[in-house]
């Protein structure tokens, strides 16, 4: 029987690079890698020889007779992927190799940001011999939305964070906590200690929804509220009001369903998990019993991934909800429809996520604070565009959170593109977008670089791309040098956290002896 990847996959490649028959696709040399939702084992190249699981950093890959009732649809979806022959080489890419110059001095880079974009460019980085790292957080905690944004009962996709922290354990490696970049400690500052800076600061803010009484108290923005439940300290304050029936989340990508189903699922469930214990209470006290996550496309147009929508499926307490006539028009064979369209029928006491499509919201109600969205009724014209209808309905809810994209804010004097919120770059360089120059040692990557779209893996590529080019860069000499020693770091945190090991490790040996 063969190995099945499942729903936590966070597309790194690991696997594909360990599979020894090419057997794992698309992998990240192909086109098709960076939209992929997942990867997807062939069942018939697959010999089951196991290699892929110790790869995975999330355990997404497991054994056909090891999946649990809930993850068996998993198989049908890898091998779906193969339904078209795909033409593939009988050997995985090789992967890419570093070629550095010697300058005679260490390669010293600064990373802003410890999300993983920042770790997986350290990584990179420190397969140059010799190179030092340093990474500076402006927050006392690692990993940017590792820990902040991968909703709490996500359990097997946080366990990344057991790979960033090994990363983070090296030797060479510094990580400096609590240390904002442009308030603590200037650009120019940093590339006097360092020959390059590379910007991983993420997307930290939302787009916002324009339409009258969006400013309404009881109107939040996804970014608040998983911050709020994840404990982020910049949310803290964002409690949401949960004391009417009915929420409304705008927007269905995978975040919008991580929301709906954390103000849904029953809270016990959440209970060992790292969700803030001050959005746990209030989740146990909550009177939500809907909530209505909208689209204002249909169906086919769906933002959130198949293996999104089987988790939810799959939560126990929680009744998914799609009026048979919003599916009417989804073609059978549609794996999203057809998922929808056989949804296991609700349970007394279950509370319920109402997906509902073809709707755009057209204002916020309330006197002082939320009381109901207006929706518009849209349909999709003959040349595909969307175009409203002209029927209305009003929804009462006591909470709307926008889930309707992320955005990068300008980094300290970098050059900024308002359009996209990122920083203008080629293949990760800073560039001046009118004179497309290169600003000297200032590098991207990650959300700020390319956008927040993609997976946790997607940044893996991203962050190695944006390395290659500081190190054509170096070699080139193009870098400036280090104004200061370069000297070893006298104690990094994992070098610490070593001796603490060795020293426990000691005590625990004296104390047999
Ligand atoms: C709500 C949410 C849920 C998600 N869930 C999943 C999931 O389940 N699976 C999945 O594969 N992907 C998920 N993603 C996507 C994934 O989290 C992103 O692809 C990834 O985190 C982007 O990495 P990044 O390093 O660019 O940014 P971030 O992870 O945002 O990291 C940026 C870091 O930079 C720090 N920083 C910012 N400014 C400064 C400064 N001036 N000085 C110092 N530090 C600074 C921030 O504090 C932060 O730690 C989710 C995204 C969101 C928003
Ligand atoms: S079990 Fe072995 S052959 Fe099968 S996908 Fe994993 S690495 Fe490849
Ligand atoms: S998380 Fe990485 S290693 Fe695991 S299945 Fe996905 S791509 Fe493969």
């Amino acid at each position: 029987m063969p190995h099945v990847v499942t729903q936590s996959c966070v597309g790194d490649g690991s696997c594909v690079y360990a599979c020894p028959v090419n057997c794992i696709q698309p992998s990240p040399d192909d086109p098709a890698f960076e939209l992929a939702e997942m990867l997807h084992v062939d069942p018939r190249s697959c010999m089951d020889c196991g290699a892929c699981i110790s790869a995975c950093p999330v355990d997404a890959i497991k054994p056909h007779t090891q999946l649990t009732e809930a993850e068996r649809v998993f198989t049908g979806i890898n091998a779906e992927y193969y339904a078209v022959p795909r033409e593939r080489p009988i050997m995985a890419p090789l992967r890419r190799r570093l070629i550095v110059k010697d300058r005679g001095e260490p390669l010293r880079v600064a990373i802003v940001g410890s999300g993983p974009a920042a770790m997986y460019a350290a990584e990179e980085l420190l397969t140059v011999p010799g190179a030092l790292v340093d990474v500076y957080e402006r927050l006392d905690r690692p990993f940017g939305l590792v820990r902040s944004g991968v909703a709490p009962d996500h359990r097997r996709t946080r366990r990344v964070s057991r790979q960033m922290e090994r990363i983070r354990d090296h030797d060479r490696l510094t990580l400096h906590l609590g240390v904002e970049v442009g308030r603590d400690v200037t650009h120019d500052g940093l590339l006097q200690d360092h020959h390059a800076v590379i910007y991983a600061v993420g997307a930290a803010s939302d787009r916002r929804l324009e339409i009258p009484g969006a400013e309404l108290p009881g109107v939040l923005s996804a970014t608040q509220l998983v911050g709020w439940y994840n404990g982020h300290p910049d949310h803290e304050e964002d409690a949401p009001d949960l004391s009417h029936r009915r929420a409304i989340v705008i927007g269905n990508g995978n975040v919008a369903l991580d929301v709906a189903r954390v103000l849904t699922q029953d809270p016990d469930a959440l209970g060992d998990t790292e969700i803030a214990p001050y959005a746990l209470q209030a989740l146990r006290e909550s009177r939500v019993e809907e909530v209505v996550v909208l689209a204002r496309r249909g169906v086919e147009a769906a933002a959130f991934t198949l293996p999104e929508l089987v988790g939810l499926r799959a939560t126990p307490g929680v009744a998914l909800d799609v009026p048979d006539a919003e599916l009417a028009s989804v073609d059978p064979g549609h794996a999203k429809g057809d998922l929808l369209r056989s949804l296991p029928a609700p349970a007394p006491g279950d509370r319920r996520i109402a997906l509902r499509f073809l709707r755009n919201p057209t204002a916020v109600v309330g006197e002082g604070t939320v009381e109901a969205l207006e929706v518009e009724r849209t349909a999709i014209g003959p040349d595909g565009a969307l175009v409203g209808t002209g029927e209305t309905e009003r929804l009462d809810a006591g909470l709307i959170v926008t889930s309707i994209g992320y955005r990068g804010l300008p980094v300290g004097d970098l050059p900024y593109d308002a359009a996209r919120g990122v920083v203008p770059n080629a293949a990760g360089r800073v560039v001046d977008p009118a004179t497309a120059e290169p600003h000297a040692g200032t590098y991207v990557a990650g959300w700020i670089k390319r956008g927040p779209s993609g997976f946790i893996g997607t940044n893996k590529g991203c962050s190695q791309d944006t390395v290659a080019a500081l190190i054509d860069d170096w070699n080139a000499g193009v870098l400036g040098s280090v104004s200061v020693p370069v000297v070893r770091p006298a104690a990094s945190e994992g070098m610490r956290r070593r001796a603490r090991l060795r020293a426990l490790a000691g005590q625990a040996f004296a104390g047999r002896r």
